[in-house]
Protein backbone atom coordinates (compact mmCIF):
# COMPACT_ATOMS: atom_id res chain seq x y z
CA UNK A 1 0.00 0.00 0.00
CA UNK A 2 1.38 3.51 -0.78
CA UNK A 3 0.18 6.46 0.63
CA UNK A 4 -2.19 8.87 -1.45
CA UNK A 5 0.03 11.22 -2.63
CA UNK A 6 0.30 14.31 -0.48
CA UNK A 7 -1.04 17.18 -1.92
CA UNK A 8 0.39 20.59 -1.42
CA UNK A 9 -1.94 22.93 0.39
CA UNK A 10 -3.19 25.58 -1.81
CA UNK A 11 -3.20 28.79 -0.36
CA UNK A 12 -4.93 31.44 -1.26
CA UNK A 13 -2.61 34.41 -2.53
CA UNK A 14 -4.41 38.03 -2.96
CA UNK A 15 -2.79 39.40 -6.38
CA UNK A 16 -0.51 42.39 -5.12
CA UNK A 17 -2.69 45.59 -4.83
CA UNK A 18 -2.01 47.70 -8.21
CA UNK A 19 -0.47 50.53 -7.72
CA UNK A 20 -3.23 53.56 -7.65
CA UNK A 21 -3.27 55.39 -10.97
CA UNK A 22 -2.22 58.83 -10.75
CA UNK A 23 -5.57 60.88 -11.67
CA UNK A 24 -5.06 63.61 -13.92
CA UNK A 25 -5.03 66.63 -11.47
CA UNK A 26 -7.16 69.39 -12.97
CA UNK A 27 -4.23 72.69 -12.52
CA UNK A 28 -5.60 76.09 -13.34
CA UNK A 29 -2.51 77.13 -14.50
CA UNK A 30 -2.37 74.34 -16.92
CA UNK A 31 -2.66 75.17 -20.82
CA UNK A 32 -2.74 78.12 -22.41
CA UNK A 33 -5.51 80.77 -22.53
CA UNK A 34 -6.78 82.54 -25.53
CA UNK A 35 -9.69 84.81 -25.50
CA UNK A 36 -12.61 84.52 -27.78
CA UNK A 37 -12.80 87.27 -30.40
CA UNK A 38 -16.82 86.98 -30.98
CA UNK A 39 -17.43 87.18 -27.39
CA UNK A 40 -14.34 87.88 -25.10
CA UNK A 41 -15.02 84.44 -23.26
CA UNK A 42 -11.70 82.65 -21.70
CA UNK A 43 -10.99 79.13 -23.58
CA UNK A 44 -7.86 77.16 -22.33
CA UNK A 45 -6.33 75.02 -24.45
CA UNK A 46 -4.42 72.23 -22.59
CA UNK A 47 -2.39 70.65 -25.51
CA UNK A 48 -4.26 67.59 -25.02
CA UNK A 49 -6.36 67.80 -27.47
CA UNK A 50 -6.38 66.18 -30.53
CA UNK A 51 -5.05 68.39 -33.34
CA UNK A 52 -8.08 67.89 -36.11
CA UNK A 53 -10.06 68.75 -33.05
CA UNK A 54 -12.71 71.55 -33.30
CA UNK A 55 -11.93 74.19 -30.23
CA UNK A 56 -15.40 76.42 -29.33
CA UNK A 57 -15.63 79.13 -26.88
CA UNK A 58 -17.03 77.69 -23.65
CA UNK A 59 -18.91 80.95 -23.74
CA UNK A 60 -20.78 81.65 -26.43
CA UNK A 61 -19.55 78.45 -28.35
CA UNK A 62 -18.30 80.17 -31.38
CA UNK A 63 -15.94 77.67 -33.54
CA UNK A 64 -12.40 79.34 -32.98
CA UNK A 65 -10.29 76.74 -35.01
CA UNK A 66 -8.83 73.70 -34.36
CA UNK A 67 -6.81 72.60 -31.34
CA UNK A 68 -3.46 72.02 -33.83
CA UNK A 69 -3.87 75.91 -34.61
CA UNK A 70 -3.99 77.11 -31.16
CA UNK A 71 -1.22 74.64 -30.07
CA UNK A 72 1.04 76.97 -32.33
CA UNK A 73 2.72 80.47 -31.33
CA UNK A 74 0.07 83.00 -33.22
CA UNK A 75 -2.92 80.23 -33.68
CA UNK A 76 -1.48 79.47 -37.17
CA UNK A 77 -3.10 83.15 -38.20
CA UNK A 78 -6.13 81.24 -38.61
CA UNK A 79 -7.92 80.95 -34.83
CA UNK A 80 -10.71 83.13 -34.49
CA UNK A 81 -9.06 84.18 -30.80
CA UNK A 82 -5.91 86.06 -29.40
CA UNK A 83 -3.46 84.07 -27.02
CA UNK A 84 -3.80 85.94 -23.43
CA UNK A 85 -0.10 85.95 -21.19
CA UNK A 86 0.23 83.24 -19.36
CA UNK A 87 -0.74 83.71 -15.71
CA UNK A 88 1.99 84.07 -13.12
CA UNK A 89 0.90 82.50 -9.49
CA UNK A 90 2.41 85.48 -7.09
CA UNK A 91 3.56 88.04 -9.64
ZN1 LIG B 1 -16.95 83.33 -27.24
Amino acid sequence: MSDPPRRPILKLKFPPAAPPRPEPTPVESAGDRWKCKPCGGVVVITGQEPADQEVRCPACNARLGLAGDFQTADGGGKVRARRLPALRPGA
